[in-house]
């Protein structure tokens, strides 16, 4: 049993056909439900065309370094689904799933269904994490998530304060900034990133140079590897960059985390520097391994020469404080992460934070895999890109599961 058919769930149907085991993929609304019902109306994959590699399935336009809109990426998952003739349930939701004597029993608004083993593809990004202080805000404000926010046109006239400075949050700061309404963009822990460096996309470097590929098993601290927000990166037609400079450049004002609210007042973390340094910092450490991976590989010579960027412009002082009351701010919208939806996991693979517990995407309960989360073998897991090699990992695990179950029964 597959639950959700995203890519990553459609990648798993795809490994479990080509081994021929039974199997059906539970979606509760339409094949890439999540792409047409939980994003804005402008945006564009971050990741180059070509960087959406599936198993049996890539790309094979003729603009390889393009962006994908929502409906291209939506068309693109669709005909996956037809190519590999997905044994799909729409419109059927997974209500709850528990142990059962042998296998799983899968509970859902369609009926009751028994399996032997089971791969969560349900998403990493169901829900918008809002700090629990967002209850404090005038109610005169206008409150969205980046899951409700689809375009400008959605909000009051007048001032908006974004909350959070990833990849979600800059690209909306960026948008409602452009249509007139002044933007104020609290910035916490952030990774700055420019769309391209020596001529080439910043996702070529980092997949070429094998940022992508590092396991999951190899990084220091993958507790806090997999917490790491998305790069401040955008697809936009004109290859755009989308960190902090870029955004002061048009006018967005940018402030430290939002660390509370209280008299109607916003407050601001006095970090502001620190995590721009930091960022900085770290985007040079990114640069200097692609750098070298250049010169290792021999391309140096046939692409611009290495440049740095200018540090982070922080303005002096920053700001700690921002009245929420006196009209200015009309819109808050929260940019501030997502986290995955297991209220109908009933199984106890949970950790306190909510997170499945497993090992590489091979969960702590028998049967069970995960496939979809951030960093789950290796740092492109995230990305659709990730989903090919992941599923052809977990496929293997399966199946060699289900060989040992039955050659136990046959014993
Ligand atoms: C704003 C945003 C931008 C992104 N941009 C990029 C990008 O540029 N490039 C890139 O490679 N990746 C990008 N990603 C990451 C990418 O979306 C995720 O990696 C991907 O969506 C995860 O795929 P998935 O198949 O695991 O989950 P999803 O695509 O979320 O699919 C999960 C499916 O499970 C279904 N489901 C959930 N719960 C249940 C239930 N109880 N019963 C039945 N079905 C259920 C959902 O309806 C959904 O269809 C972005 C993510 C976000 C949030």
């Amino acid at each position: 049993m597959v639950v959700g058919a995203g890519h990553a769930g459609l990648a798993m149907s795809h490994c479990l056909s080509d081994r021929s085991i039974d199997h059906v993929v539970l979606e509760r609304g339409e094949v890439a439900h999540t792409w047409r019902t939980e994003r804005w109306d402008s945006l564009r994959l971050l990741t180059p065309n070509w960087q959406s590699r599936l198993p049996g399935f890539g790309y094979t336009g003729d603009d390889p370094d393009g962006y994908r809109t929502m409906p291209e990426v939506i068309g693109f998952i669709e005909r996956y689904a037809q190519a590999i003739s997905a044994p799909l349930r729409t419109h059927t939701t997974v209500t709850s799933i528990r142990s059962a004597e042998s296998g799983y029993l899968v509970r859902t608004d369609q009926g009751d269904w028994q399996c032997r083993a089971l791969v969560l593809a349900s998403g990493a990004c169901n829900i918008a994490r809002i700090p629990a202080f967002a209850r404090l805000l005038p109610p005169s404000i206008t409150t969205l998530t980046a899951q409700d926010y689809r375009n400008p046109d959605q909000l009051p006239e007048g001032g908006v304060l974004v909350v959070g400075a990833s990849a979600s949050g800059t690209q909306i700061a960026h948008e409602i900034q452009r249509s007139g309404r002044p933007v104020i963009l609290s910035v916490g822990e952030h990774i700055r990133a420019p769309r391209v460096y020596r001529g080439k996309d910043l996702e070529w470097w980092m997949d070429a140079a094998g940022v992508l590929d590092e396991r999951y098993d190899e990084v220091d601290d993958i507790v806090r590897a997999r917490r790491v927000p998305s790069m401040q990166l955008g697809g936009s037609p004109e290859r755009a960059t989308f960190d902090l400079n870029a955004l002061m450049s048009i006018g967005v004002k940018i402030v430290g985390r939002l660390a509370g609210i209280r008299d109607g007042q916003a407050q601001f973390s006095g970090s502001l520097r620190n995590k721009c340094e930091l960022a900085d910092l770290k985007l040079g450490r990114l640069l200097d391994t692609i750098d070298e991976w250049a010169l290792s590989s021999g391309i140096d010579d046939a692409v611009p020469p290495p440049h740095r960027f200018a540090p982070t412009a922080v303005p002096e002082p920053p700001k700690l404080g921002l009245n929420l009351s006196n009209g200015a701010i009309k819109t808050v919208v929260w940019a501030s992460g997502f986290r995955p939806d297991y209220s109908w996991l009933d199984v106890d693979v949970l950790d306190s934070k909510g997170m499945v517990r497993h090992d590489g995407g091979v969960v702590e309960s028998p049967g069970m895999y995960l496939i979809g989360a951030p960093f789950l073998r290796r740092r492109k897991s995230s990305f659709i890109d990730g989903g090919r090699e992941d599923a052809e990992y977990l496929i293997r695990e399966l199946a060699a599961f289900l060989d040992q179950q039955a050659a136990g029964n046959s014993s």
